[in-house]
C-alpha cells in the first residue's frame, strides 16, 4: 500500500531509534516538505499558512461553501512511533483523492508542533480561516480497541487536563537522633497525597490522575525530608468531573486543556459508516490531547476516528503499531465520511 511506504519514508527522516521530528526542528520541516510534494502530485493547491501549517486543497464546485478539513500533525516526540499524527495526514490525503471534487472544498491539513502544546492549531484558531467540519484519524495510543478486538472507534470527546505542583513543607532533622514522636516528615505527607490522588481519580467516572514527579529535599539517607515537591496531572472528560477531581485532590492547578466534545453529526456519520460495513462502532474518550480538541474548543464541529493500536496500545515509542488492514479500513471510513460532509448543506 502506498500509504505504508509513505509512512516509512517520513519515519526515516529524523534518524532512529524511533521517529525524531520534534516541533520546530529541521526534521519536522523535511516532513512538511515531503508531504507538500505529495499534495502537489495529487493535484491539490498547496498553502503554507503564516504559522507553518500545511494545507492542500481540492477546490469544490461551490466556492462560497465553507471547507471540510481532514488531517493531523507531522511532528513527533523524541523516539516516537511511526503512526502518531502521520497516519491522520496521509490517510486524509488518500481519502481526499478518492472522494474527488464535490460541493465543498476539501483540504488535507498538517498542523505544526502538536506534541509540545498544539502550537500550529492554536495559532490557526486565533488568526486564520476555519472549516465547517474537521475530521482527524489517529492511532488510539491505548489498549481498548485491541483488547476488545475492534479495528476502529468513534471518539466522543477529548479529556480536559489540569496540572499543578504541590509543595509540602515539613521540618528537617537528624534521622538517628530525632524521636519518631513529633517529627514533621514531608515525604510521609507526600505518600498520603499520592494515594489520595489515585483514590480521587478512581471515584470519578472515566477520570485519571497521576503523580509523575516527586522531589525530596534535602534528599539524603540520614536526614528527615524537609520538603516534598510533587506534580499532579488530572484528566476528565468534562469540566464538571475535572473540577470535582481537582477539588477531591485539593491542589491548585493551571488548566492545560479544556475538555472538548466531538460534534454529534460527525460522530453519527462515522458510526453509520462503520455499521454499514458490518463493523462495531465503539465510543471512546481520548485521554490524550489532539488538534481536533483545539479546533472543537474554538467552535469547529469536529470528529475523530481512532485506529486500533497493536503492541498492547504502546505509543510514543518505536513499538507503536497499526495493522495494514486497520489502516485500509481507516482510509475507507475517512473517504466515506468526507464524501458525506462535502455534500452536506
Ligand atoms: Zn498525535
Amino acid at each position: 500500500m502506498r500509504i505504508l511506504d509513505r509512512i516509512e519514508r517520513i519515519y526515516a527522516i529524523g534518524g532512529g531509534p524511533g521517529a525524531n521530528r520534534v516541533g520546530g526542528s529541521q526534521a519536522e520541516q523535511d516532513a512538511h516538505d515531503l508531504v507538500a510534494g505529495w499534495l502537489n502530485e495529487a493535484g491539490l493547491s498547496v498553502e503554507v499558512d503564516p504559522d507553518g501549517n500545511l494545507l492542500g486543497r481540492l477546490l469544490g464546485d461551490d466556492l462560497d461553501a465553507a471547507e471540510v478539513w481532514v488531517g493531523s500533525h507531522l511532528d513527533s516526540v523524541p523516539n516516537g512511533g511511526r503512526f502518531d499524527g502521520v497516519l491522520g495526514v496521509l490517510a486524509g490525503l488518500e481519502a481526499v483523492e478518492r472522494v474527488g471534487r464535490r460541493r465543498r472544498t476539501l483540504a488535507v491539513v498538517a498542523f505544526r508542533d502538536e506534541e509540545r502544546g498544539f502550537t500550529g492549531s492554536r495559532a490557526r484558531v486565533q488568526h486564520g480561516s476555519l472549516p465547517e467540519f474537521y475530521i482527524e484519524a489517529h492511532i488510539e495510543q491505548g489498549p481498548v480497541l485491541e483488547r476488545t478486538s475492534m479495528p476502529l472507534g468513534v471518539v466522543t470527546g477529548i479529556v480536559g487536563v489540569a496540572r499543578g505542583e504541590v509543595v509540602l513543607q515539613g521540618a528537617a532533622g537528624h534521622a538517628g537522633t530525632t524521636p519518631m514522636d513529633g517529627r514533621r516528615d514531608a515525604l510521609c505527607a507526600a505518600a498520603e497525597l499520592v494515594l489520595r490522588v489515585r483514590d480521587a481519580a478512581i471515584a470519578v467516572p472515566q477520570a485519571v490522575a497521576t503523580v509523575g514527579r516527586l522531589e525530596v529535599v534535602p534528599g539524603a539517607a540520614n536526614v528527615i525530608p524537609e520538603r516534598a515537591i510533587l506534580s499532579v496531572d488530572a484528566r476528565a472528560p468534562d469540566r464538571e468531573r475535572l473540577d470535582a477531581l481537582v477539588a477531591a485532590i485539593g491542589f491548585d492547578p493551571s488548566l492545560i486543556a479544556e475538555p472538548a466534545r466531538m460534534d454529534e453529526r460527525v460522530q453519527a456519520v462515522l458510526r453509520e459508516e462503520l455499521q454499514r460495513r458490518g463493523l462495531p462502532a465503539p465510543e471512546l474518550v481520548s485521554g490524550a490531547g489532539h488538534d481536533a480538541g483545539v479546533l472543537a474548543a474554538a467552535g469547529v464541529p469536529c470528529g475523530m476516528l481512532f485506529v486500533r493500536s497493536g503492541a498492547g496500545g504502546m505509543s510514543h515509542s518505536p513499538e507503536e503499531w497499526s495493522d495494514p488492514d486497520d489502516v485500509a479500513l481507516c482510509m475507507d471510513l475517512l473517504a466515506a465520511a468526507l464524501e458525506r460532509l462535502a455534500i452536506a448543506p
